[in-house]
């Protein structure tokens, strides 16, 4: 007998390598899968989790486009998002629908929550899903996300191949990347709500402290590293002590709701707007200098003393006013740290505060 492999000694070989060529192939799916899984579960924030399904989720498991669809009634979601800064423009495969019967139109109601959709683009269901800029799909599965028996959203993953979502595949490694997907939104969404109610003045509703100096410290770096402008608001009600000494602490409370309201009526999403003590409020006016800064302290010392505060609590009117302290971020080219550079922005508009009022109250001093 010669020594060299037969044929089919040959042809055995070759079926081996194609089979251990696969089971290699299939090893490193299921090791990028975990990995994905690990990244999803150990998301800290909901931006690093939404980075995790629209940054790598598609490239592990070879998807065109994937959107998520989240139920927001109320607006609750998204108020805390926006909070967070959390840039929403920036995700347009961010979709969110107020209504639980919106969502149920859109996963087909002749399925059960739990049942994925799969198959083909259809236009007249799936636009919603893919809005504008996001890519069309030519394929689809549409998971929903559930928790507690309750739809929260839905997972919406597009491919530009027809034959990546059919009618008739299996769909429990979908299903099971979905219920990952929905405990891993669950927890993160929980998480900033808490990291929320921790930087929430609870009188208000406004920021407390905590978050205006953290903020106040980014919004200074910002401004030194890029020369942007910035400006800060130092607002303080006139005579607070004889309001809670005439109407009482209750009725007092209610002024500082009602200030902070107005307020914030008057500015924009991106100024922050804190209760820094008592009866004080710091504003940051991001991009702003000094002169349209003053101009919106002045519509906000306005909108204070011009209309009389209605109290609910005591069936009557109370006229209140404001001295606001305004100043600018000028950066002097010196070495001084993020840190300091903020806490001298603040203590001159504090200055310009004390001026205010000791030049007789309700009005608008800048330093
Ligand atoms: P000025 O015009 O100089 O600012 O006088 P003011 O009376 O407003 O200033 P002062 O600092 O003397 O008094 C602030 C008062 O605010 C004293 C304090 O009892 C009251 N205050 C602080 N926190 C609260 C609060 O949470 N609720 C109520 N109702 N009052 C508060
Ligand atoms: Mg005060
Ligand atoms: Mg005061």
């Amino acid at each position: 007998m010669p020594d060299t492999p037969s044929s089919e000694n040959r042809k055995l070989r070759r079926e081996l390598a194609l089979l251990l060529q696969q089971a290699r192939h299939n090893e490193d799916i299921m090791r990028r899968h975990r990995q994905l899984d690990l990244q999803f579960i150990s998301a800290g924030s909901f931006a690093e989790l939404i980075d995790a399904i629209f940054q790598s989720l598609p490239t592990t498991s070879d998807l065109d486009v994937v959107t998520l669809a989240l139920l927001d009634t109320n607006y609750e979601i998204r108020r805390i998002l926006v909070e967070l800064q959390v840039d929403l423009a920036r995700l347009p495969q961010l979709l969110f629908f107020q209504e639980e019967a919106e969502l149920h139109a859109l996963c087909d109601l002749t399925r059960s929550l739990q049942e994925t959709e799969l198959g083909p683009y259809r236009p007249e269901r799936h636009i919603a899903l893919f809005p504008e800029p996001v890519a069309l799909p030519i394929s689809v599965a549409i998971v929903p996300l559930v928790r507690r028996q309750q739809l929260i959203g839905t997972l919406n993953l597009g491919s530009k191949h027809a034959e990546r979502f059919t009618t008739d595949m299996a769909s429990d490694f979908i299903e099971h990347l979905a219920s990952i997907v929905a405990i891993c939104i669950e927890n993160v969404i929980n998480g900033e709500r808490l990291k929320h109610i921790g930087l929430t003045d609870p009188l208000t509703g406004v920021n407390n402290r905590r978050y205006l100096e953290r903020r106040l410290q980014e919004e200074t770096g910002r401004a030194a590293r890029h020369g942007h402008a910035l400006s800060c608001l130092y607002i303080d009600i006139d005579h607070f002590k004889r309001i809670n000494d005439s109407i009482g602490h209750q009725a007092g409370d209610e002024v500082l709701r009602e200030v902070a309201a107005r307020i914030k009526a008057e500015l924009r999403l991106s100024d922050a707007l804190g209760r820094f003590g008592g009866e004080e409020f710091v504003v940051l006016l991001a991009d702003t200098e000094l002169d349209d800064a003053v101009h919106v302290a002045e519509r906000i010392r306005a909108s204070v003393a011009e209309q009389p505060l209605r109290l609910a609590s005591r069936q009557q009117e109370r006229e209140v006013s404001v001295s606001i302290g305004v100043a600018a971020f000028a950066y002097d080219g010196g070495d001084a740290g993020v840190e300091i550079m903020a806490s001298r922005l603040l203590a001159r508009a504090d200055q310009a505060l004390y001026r205010a009022k000791s030049e007789g109250r309700n009005r608008v001093v800048s330093g």
